[in-house]
């Protein structure tokens, strides 16, 4: 299974708008961040964590020519903005696509675009989905997808755990409950926005001592703000913990767990 990390930026993306900092302004193409999500191929299949805001450019940048599922984290506009495009598949492929959210994400889902689901849109050109609560583990063509509850500041949401991977983005506290689910990981992948503290995200240190608690063989971190550099973090990090970029590719084994 190879997945890929289609944007590995916060919410902003980065460059910010605006912003005149030295990772904004820098020219190593690492240092180019769209908003948090990744791609999981595998047996032909393609699943998307995320529709992000820049979901469209993602996709032609990875070359995905089909899509056949979504997987919501939560509905923060930064990981939902970009579902419309996911109709140019619905025509590609003649199906619905199915679309897997918690419940709080689902509700929120139908309402953010009441347009899909109403039924009496008149245009045309509308995206096809088939939604999925998510109220425990579900299977997407035998590989087993594991919902990891963990908090974003007050808001409960999704992380997931597929074979020995780990992908928790946008969170700040990993319950015991959840952590106990994060044994003999492969590759775990998490949130690590700044150094300096933040309500809702996890930081570079918070996440450190995760990955020293879990000591899964490979760690990689995402939803990065412009506070860090790519190089400059990264020569401070571990061997084993890298900052992820967009379009990093890891190969996973398909094993148990
Ligand atoms: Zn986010
Ligand atoms: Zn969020």
């Amino acid at each position: 299974m190879k997945l890929t990390f289609l944007g590995t930026g916060t919410s902003t993306g980065i460059p910010t708008l605006g912003c005149h900092c030295p990772t904004c302004f820098s020219t190593d193409p690492h240092d180019y961040r769209t908003r948090s999500s990744i791609v999981l191929e595998f047996d032909g299949h393609v699943v998307v964590v995320d529709t992000t805001p820049d979901f469209r450019q993602q996709a032609l940048r990875e070359r995905i020519e089909r899509l056949d599922a979504v997987v919501f984290t939560h509905t923060h506009a930064d990981h939902v903005f970009g579902l419309d495009d996911v109709r140019v598949f619905n025509l590609r492929q003649k199906h619905a696509i199915p679309i897997y959210a918690d419940s709080r994400s689902m509700e929120d889902i139908r309402r953010i675009f009441t347009y899909i689901f109403k039924g009496d849109y008149a245009a045309g050109g509308i995206p096809r989905l088939d939604p999925h609560v998510i109220d425990g583990p579900f299977d997407l063509w035998g590989m087993r997808m594991v919902p990891l509850p963990v908090l974003h500041g007050d808001l409960p949401v999704l992380g997931f755990r597929f074979h020995r991977t780990a992908y928790i983005t946008d969170f700040s506290a990993i319950p015991e409950s959840t952590m106990a689910m994060l044994q003999d990981l492969d590759v775990l992948i998490l949130d690590a926005l700044r150094h300096n503290p933040h309500p809702t995200h996890s930081t570079v240190e918070q996440s450190l001592e995760i990955v020293n608690r879990l000591r899964p063989r490979r760690a990689f971190f995402t939803h990065i703000a412009h506070e860090l550099g790519h190089e400059s973090t990264n020569s401070a990090l571990p061997p084993n913990v890298r900052l992820a970029y967009d379009g990093l590719k890891i190969e996973l084994p398909e094993d148990s767990g």
